[in-house]
């Protein structure tokens, strides 16, 4: 079976290797070096002031920048599932939280944000993603993020980024907390959740100490040693040096160049095709098909053609679905998977095959 769902993806056989070296204790030199080796690579990755590891999927990293970054009330950009998960979150935290519902297709902009600061001048803090996964919408953070600092640097600008970081380069400047997690532009195993932080973010995490297994306080001074406050993801992150030293050997801005030339082929690819591309602002991380018959494209995929992508939620349930392009995606996967959209719609009487689809993807990728 192709995996090509947007998260979880596939780890490529030399980091399953990697990983298949036998157990090293946690608190001994041979781990803190793999660790502090990890953690620098993870630095010039998300060009950020300081960095903290998790054991815990993405959602883990969401909720300590929740009870760690928000003091008392917060702005959520909720433009899909993962919005409203942040929403949610503080919910479950008693913290205040305005949320902007937004559509999943269009990205939201810095005055939209602007408005509700100025009504609500107690919010402290704003959450928001990089790219919404659920309709594979990219907002423009970055700006946002600038904009909200000339408006009042004391706001703590909060960007789930996990399927921006290592997909596109970010410009982090205005940024306090940066989100990531393993399966997916990183292509490891699920269960490591990755923080990027501001300087100004650290300095309110130390005076503002907070929960227990996420006092990011806590592990901001370990892992300043090098080390973790519990028992560290020792497997994963010795994936992760392996990973970001195979990215960093192949050339950082020679990945994001081929993930964007690949997302360029494959948006033209369906577009040739006859399908529409679902955000107005896409994200680079996936291209989402919009489709009334997505569903019963996806069964064939999957039956006939041994290729998984994923679908939509809620309001887009059978109406989308997603291809990966985060990581070492390989073309001739993607060969197949598009030539096997085509075959699927031919399948359902939609559009005669005639190879067009693959055509162009090859053309774009390749020459
Ligand atoms: C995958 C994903 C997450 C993390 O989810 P987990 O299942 O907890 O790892 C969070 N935000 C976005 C935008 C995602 O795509």
């Amino acid at each position: 079976m192709i995996l090509l769902t947007p998260g979880p993806t596939p780890v490529p056989e030399n980091i399953r290797n990697a990983m298949a070296t036998p157990t090293l204790h946690h608190r001994t030199p041979e781990f803190e070096e793999i660790f502090k080796s990890a953690r620098d690579l993870t630095k010039d990755l998300m060009k950020m002031d300081e960095i903290l590891f998790l054991a815990s999927s993405g959602t883990g990293a969401m909720e300590a920048c929740v009870t760690n970054l928000c003091k008392k009330k917060c702005l959520v950009v909720n433009s899909g599932k993962f919005g409203e998960r942040f929403g949610q979150i503080a919910k479950a935290f008693n913290k205040e939280a305005v949320i902007l519902e937004h559509s999943w297709d269009v990205p939201v902009c810095s005055e939209d944000l602007k408005v509700i600061l100025k009504e609500e001048s107690d919010i402290d803090s704003i959450f928001m993603q990089g790219c919404e996964s659920s309709g594979g919408l990219r907002h423009p953070v970055e700006e946002i993020a600038k904009e909200i600092k000339k408006y009042n640097k004391d706001i703590m600008v909060v960007v789930d980024g996990i399927t921006t970081v290592g997909v596109e380069k970010m410009d982090t400047t205005h940024i306090d907390a940066l989100i990531t997690g393993s399966q997916k532009a990183l292509m490891l195993p699920p269960g490591l959740a990755i923080i990027g932080l501001s300087n100004r973010a650290t300095l309110q995490i130390e005076d503002n100490c907070c929960g227990y297994y996420f006092d990011l306080s806590k592990e901001l001074k370990n892992q300043k040693k090098n080390t973790t406050a519990y028992t560290a993801a020792t497997t994963l992150i010795t994936g992760l040096e392996a990973i970001l030293k195979q990215i960093f050997e192949f050339g950082l801005e020679d990945f994001y160049k081929v993930t964007k030339k690949r997302h360029k082929a494959i948006t033209k690819a369906v577009k040739e095709i006859g399908l529409s591309i679902y955000p107005t602002s896409p994200a680079l991380a996936m291209v989402t098909v919009s489709h009334e018959r997505s569903d019963e494209i996806r069964k064939i995929l999957k039956k006939k053609f041994k290729v998984n992508v994923a679908g939509g939620q809620n309001h887009l349930k059978g109406n989308i679905f997603r291809i990966n392009n985060m990581g070492f995606v390989e073309g001739y996967e993607l060969s197949w998977a598009l030539n096997a959209v085509e075959m699927a719609l031919d399948e359902l009487g939609e559009r005669k095959f005639d190879g067009t689809a693959n055509k162009v993807f090859t053309e774009v990728f390749c020459k």
